[in-house]
């Protein structure tokens, strides 16, 4: 390794870079069945939320319709009390009593409506507890295929270590801030930060290098030369 330019072990650098960054992509690389049960644990979860923000407006409305029935029971009793006091006088008797009967039609529509709204709260009660219940019981399996998916990150990294320890040995040996450009313009590029001459051409972007160009890339000195069109550092390496 000693016998290697600095160009060259900058080369290197690079390899290990761009192997250490498809570890990287492989993490984000979750296997089919721990992505199928997140996405169902999710979905079971919207759901269940959804379905529990629907009962709560059921209920909310059962409980003023329950409300209004008792206040018009109410009413009822005390139409009752006062043609009761009333019995001696005929006319009192015939207008509570159609008073009687017009809350009386009146509960009897209030009933009719409380039916089908206790109806769909035992409907969405029983819909959240079968939800609940669904979710509940995936919980084991997805926290089982989230444990394997830690140690295959763990894995990968691990499998990462001698590369960075080599890269570590490698830079302690080159110029800093050739190291820290070729850094930046690895960022910058998403990848490459140095490029191989081949056959007279960047080989990152693939422009065309003038003949000078090529011929002080050749001599293989710090600082590096940079490709005009990319920016990149060049490299010639020997075939
Ligand atoms: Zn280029």
């Amino acid at each position: 390794m000693t016998d290697q330019t600095p160009l060259e072990r900058l080369h290197r650098v690079q390899e290990l870079d761009l192997s250490l960054d498809q570890l990287r992509a492989e993490e984000k690389n979750y296997p089919e069945a721990l992505r199928a049960a997140r996405a169902e644990q999710d979905r079971l979860n919207n759901e269940l939320e959804e379905t529990e923000i629907t009962l709560e407006g059921v209920e909310k409305r059962l409980k003023q319709a329950e409300f209004d029935l008792t206040s018009v029971r109410d009413q009822i009793a005390h139409a009752r009390d006062e043609q009761e006091k009333n019995a001696f006088d005929a006319r009192a008797q015939s207008q509570y009593g159609s008073r009687i009967q017009q809350l009386e039609e009146r509960r009897e529509e209030m009933e009719e409506d409380l039916a089908p709204l206790r109806e769909r709260q035992r409907e969405l009660t029983e819909k959240a507890g079968g939800l609940r219940e669904q979710y509940r019981a995936g919980r084991p399996g997805l926290a089982e295929l989230e444990t394997q998916d830690e140690q295959r990150i763990a894995d990968l990294r691990a499998q990462g270590e001698d590369s960075r320890n080599e890269r570590a040995e490698l830079v302690k040996n080159l110029d800093a801030r050739t190291v820290k450009e070729y850094d930046m313009i690895r960022k910058a590029k998403k990848g490459q930060g140095i490029a191989e001459v081949k056959a007279g051409r960047c080989a990152a972007c693939n422009v065309m290098l003038p003949v000078n160009i090529q011929q002080k890339v050749a001599q293989n000195k710090l600082p590096p030369v940079k490709c005009p069109s990319c920016g990149r550092f060049l490299i010639k390496l020997d075939a």
